[in-house]
């Protein structure tokens, strides 16, 4: 089976054709970073119009680089949420009239799933199987049991962690997005400062990284007024070790309550090296696989979509052409 996949639901424009949902033939995506760095955040009309003038050259590039033609691929998978609407949009009519025109099934594609099975890019999977989601807008702990079949058994009350790394790091004052400026300031300091830790209710596997957001923005006021001088490097060790402490005891205590064979790792902050390296040494002891995709397959890419895409089309699923977007679809 092999599936184009597209993907526009934030800022990059991508399509990527995939075999069998586990190999890639091409994987092509337009980053639009540098169009929104200046505004400290990704601004929701210049993605939109950035995808439309992407869309048919990254297609196109698509296409030819994975030497197949368009009789070869057997349906379009496409992101129909959740994401920034006008976005999403872009992807999704692109979709439904390259289905039109050359008559190809149709298949919508949740976002987290795609990211979950980016790590099908990689590994198989066994089941049941956890995943932890952490990207610039979801934070959550999904079981599947079997393909396609998602539980989401924690997700964040507030901000996503992508999310609390890109405010924590326009606090001091480092580049859109700040995730990965975090990342390489961690490893230069030291944890000396005890952020809080979000662990909520006895036994929830929600999260919340809000709190701590408030305490390092206090944290820096504080140290400002008294004119104490505060470490970038520290700052950014310190929230760090909270948010990497949180979200990798909350994924030991479900893999090992739900009892599962696999553990994935997905999405945007799945790239965070200090998060890798402490699921890596924790999950070592466990004897649980723990599956760490390849940064290229964190970040946003159609190859993802694809790959989910290969699943729901198998299992027979199909969108019409009155396929919309959905900026705020359930992972079900
Ligand atoms: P969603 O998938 O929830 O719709 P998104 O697609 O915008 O959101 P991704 O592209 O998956 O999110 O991830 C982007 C996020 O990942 C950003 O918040 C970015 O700061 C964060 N990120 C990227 N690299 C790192 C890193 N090394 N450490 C921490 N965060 C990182
Ligand atoms: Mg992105
Ligand atoms: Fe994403």
């Amino acid at each position: 089976t092999i599936i184009l996949g597209i993907e526009t639901s934030c800022d990059e424009t991508a399509v990527a054709v995939v075999r069998n949902g586990t190999e890639i033939l091409s994987n092509v995506v337009a980053s639009q970073i540098e169009s929104h760095k200046r505004f400290g955040g990704v601004v929701p009309e210049i993605a939109s119009r950035h995808h439309v003038e992407q869309m048919t050259v990254v297609l196109e590039e698509a296409v030819q680089a994975s030497n197949q033609t368009w009789e070869d691929i057997d349906a379009i998978a496409v992101t129909e949420g959740p994401g920034l609407v006008g976005a999403l949009l872009v992807g999704v009519n692109s979709a439904k009239a390259l289905a039109f025109a050359k008559q190809k099934p149709l298949v919508g594609v949740h976002h987290i799933a795609g990211h979950i099975y980016a790590n099908r890019l990689e590994k198989e999977f066994t089941f049941p199987l956890l995943a932890l989601i952490v990207s610039g807008g979801h934070t959550e702990l999904v079981l599947m049991r079997e393909h396609g079949m998602f539980e989401v058994i924690g997700e964040t009350r507030d901000d996503a962690a992508g999310e609390a790394y890109d405010k924590v790091a326009r606090m001091l004052n480092l580049p859109y997005p700040g995730g990965p400026h975090i990342d390489r300031l961690a490893h230069e300091g030291a944890a000396s400062i005890d952020f809080p830790r979000a662990w909520l209710e006895e036994g929830s596997y929600d999260f919340s990284f809000s709190g701590l957001k408030s305490a390092v923005i206090n944290k820096i006021h504080n140290a400002k007024q008294r004119a104490e001088t505060l470490k970038n490097e520290d700052i950014a060790a310190s929230f760090q070790a909270s948010v990497v402490e949180v979200l990798t005891e909350k994924t030991l205590r479900a893999a090992r309550e739900y009892q599962v064979k696999q553990v994935i790792v997905a999405g945007g902050v799945a790239a965070n090296k200090g998060l890798r390296k402490e699921l890596e040494t924790k999950f070592a002891d466990t004897g649980i696989p723990l599956l760490v995709p390849p940064i290229k397959l964190c970040t946003d890419n159609a190859a993802m979509i694809a790959a989910a895409g290969t699943i729901a089309f198998k299992q027979g699923r199909r969108s019409g052409l009155d396929l919309n977007a959905n900026p705020s679809l359930l992972l079900k």
